[in-house]
Parts: structure tokens; sequence; C-alpha cells
């Protein structure tokens, strides 16, 4: 069965971080008594510390395929298999209310039991990267939604080990905050070795980021292309 295969794989190891094979996913459309195929026979890899981006229009299933690979919905048909734990960035609403900036951030190390003083030390580089040092005792009511969707992202970079998945998380930031964290993202992934797959619909933003770019078409999402971004690196974002 679909639901327990894309579970069966989780947490096995694997020379690949990610692999999905043949999901298919349909949500019960009311209005129309119908079913929408939001995912057709989708399969891609992402190997160790690939940075693998997924393209696609908006209403094509991006998001669909970030909550299967997360656990967070069922496919209905196909595999999931990931050689690590994922930790996630959703497009919105991605902190816990009742934990400060700081407690957000360090919430992964504290699950894992790190003590205070190690995770403090860990998550300050992380604050200050995303500008949210002095407000790291703001609870989330008290910021911007570009505060919130940082203090999430860095969240996820305080989380080692974990394979990153993005979904659109710097949509709904200024072009300059943008670039700032698609650089920083850059950097911590270049130094700690992570697999990451990052969601976007922008061509502009998965070329600068990706070694490889999966194309996905508009209902039903189907994968149409998987491209190699030629590009060097360390790169530049704003050359
Ligand atoms: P994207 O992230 O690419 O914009 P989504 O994965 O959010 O696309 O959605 C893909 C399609 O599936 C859309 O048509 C959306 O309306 C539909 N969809 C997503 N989640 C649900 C759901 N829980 N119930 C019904 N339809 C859904
Ligand atoms: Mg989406």
């Amino acid at each position: 069965g679909g639901a327990e295969g894309a579970r069966a794989g989780r947490g096995a190891r694997l020379m690949t971080a990610v692999s999905v094979e043949g999901l298919w996913k349909g949500f019960h459309d009311r209005r129309r008594d119908d079913v929408l195929v939001a995912l057709q026979d989708v399969s891609l890899t992402i190997e160790d510390n690939e940075f693998v981006c997924v393209l696609g229009p908006s209403g094509c299933g991006k998001s669909t395929l970030l909550r299967i690979l997360a656990g967070l919905e069922e496919a209905d048909r196909g595999t999931v298999t990931m050689a690590a734990r994922p930790s996630v960035v959703f497009q919105d609403h991605g902190v816990l209310p009742w934990l400060t900036v700081e407690q957000n951030v360090e919430y992964p190390l504290r699950l894992r039991g790190v003590r205070r003083s190690a995770r403090r030390e860990r998550v300050a580089p992380l604050l200050d990267m995303v500008g949210l040092t002095e407000f790291r005792g703001f609870y989330p009511h008290q910021l911007s939604g570009g505060m919130r969707q940082r203090t999430s992202v860095a969240r996820a970079l305080a989380d080692d080990g974990a394979t990153l998945l993005m979904d659109e998380p710097f949509g709904a930031l200024d072009e300059q905050t943008r670039v700032v964290l698609q650089q920083e993202l850059l950097k911590i992934w270049s130094q700690t070795s992570r697999s990451v797959l990052f969601i976007t619909h922008s061509v502009d933003e998965a070329l600068v980021l990706a070694d490889r770019v999966v194309v996905m078409s508009a209902r039903p999402g189907r994968i149409l292309a998987d491209v190699r971004v030629p590009f060097d690196r360390p790169r530049d974002i704003l050359e």
C-alpha cells in the first residue's frame, strides 16, 4: 500500500539522502465531486549533500510533495525513503507561538537533549545571521511575518544532520533580506554537508541555489525536467 510504503524506509541507511518513487496524490474536489490529481507519478532522488530545487507554478503540487516527504501527508501510491530525519521550513506559520525567538531556534537541539549552554552557543551565530539577535526574547506575535520566517529558517539550520525541506522559505521576504539569506544558506550548506530540497517558483532563485533543478508542470503535477545547474561554486548571488 502507498501509505505504508511511504513510511517504510524512513530512517534507513542509504547512499542517497532522499528517494521518491512513483508518487501519486489526489484530493477530493467536493464542488465538482471529482478527484484533483495533485501529484502524478513523481520520482526524484537527492544525493547526499546535494542541493536540489523543485521549481514549478503555483498549485502544481510542490507543497504536497514536501508535506509527504515530511510525513505530514500520505501518498496514494509510491514510496519515499529518507536517510536522515527531515527538518522543515514551511511557507508560513512555522514557529511555535509559546516560545521566544531564541527558544524556537534552539528547539531541535533541546529535543535532542543538548545542554542549555551548548544550545546558546550554537544558536547565537544563527540568530546573528538572520538579524534577530536583539529580538531573541520576543514571542512570535511580536514579530513581523518576515521575522517569523527568519526564525523558522534559523531553527532548521540549527538542526544538524537533518535533511532540510524548505517550502518557498524566502518567498514572502523583501528582496534585500532574501539575497542575504540565500547567500547565508549557501554558506552554511557548503560548510556543514546537508542535503536540501528547496521549493521555489522563482527560476532565478533555483539557479543561484541549486546543484540540480527539478521542474514540475502545472496540474496535474508531473516532473518535466531534471537539470544540472552549470555554475561553479562558491557562487556570488548578486553576480
Ligand atoms: P503548490 O505548493 O505547488 O502551490 P499545493 O501542493 O499546495 O501546490 O497544491 C496542489 C493542488 O492540490 C492545488 O490544486 C491545491 O488546491 C490542492 N490541494 C492541496 N492540499 C489540499 C487539501 N488538503 N485538500 C484539497 N486540495 C488540496
Ligand atoms: Mg506551496
